[in-house]
C-alpha cells in the first residue's frame, strides 16, 4: 500500500467515526464552521472545566476531510488543558502554513500530523482547518471568561 493510500484510508476512517458527532450536555463554549466553497458546515462545542477540556463534540455535516480534521481536532484536545489545547492548535496552523514543525511538535498534535499534506492541497486547506479555526475561537472565548 501506498502512502497516499494510507493517508486516504486513514482519513476515511476517521470521518466515518460518529463517536464525536452528538451533543453535549454541557457546552462551555461553542462555534460555527462555515465552508461555503466546499458546503462543509460544522459546529464545535467543548465543555471545560477547571482549565482542562473535558470533552468535545460536533454537529453538522462535512466533507470526509472537513469531518476528519474535526475528529482528529477533538480526539487531540480532549483531557488536556486549555493552554495546551491552544498550543496544539499553533502547531496545526503552523504546519498548514508549509513550516517544519519538530518531532516534539508532531507528537502533541497526534493523528492530525496526517493532515500535513493538505498543506500542498490549497483547494482542500479550507476543508483542513474549518474546525481549527473554531477551535481557536472556542479557546479564546473559554480563556475570556
Ligand atoms: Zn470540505
Amino acid at each position: 500500500m501506498n502512502i497516499d493510500k494510507l493517508y486516504q484510508q486513514t482519513i476515511l476512517e476517521y470521518s466515518k467515526n460518529k463517536e464525536n458527532n452528538r451533543e453535549l450536555d454541557e457546552v462551555s463554549a461553542i462555534e460555527r464552521g462555515h465552508n461555503p466553497s466546499c458546503g462543509d458546515d460544522l459546529t464545535l462545542m467543548v465543555k471545560e472545566k477547571d482549565g482542562i477540556i473535558e470533552d468535545a463534540s460536533f454537529l453538522g455535516l462535512g466533507c470526509a476531510i472537513s469531518t476528519a480534521s474535526t475528529n482528529m481536532l477533538i480526539d487531540t484536545i480532549v483531557g488536556k488543558s486549555v493552554d495546551e489545547a491552544k498550543e496544539i492548535v499553533d502547531i496545526f496552523f503552523k504546519m498548514l502554513s508549509g513550516e517544519e514543525i519538530t518531532d516534539d511538535e508532531r507528537d502533541m498534535i497526534g493523528d492530525a500530523e496526517i493532515l500535513e499534506m493538505v498543506a500542498n492541497m490549497p483547494a482542500r486547506i479550507k476543508c483542513a482547518t474549518l474546525s481549527w479555526h473554531s477551535a481557536r475561537v472556542v479557546i479564546d472565548k473559554i480563556k475570556t471568561k
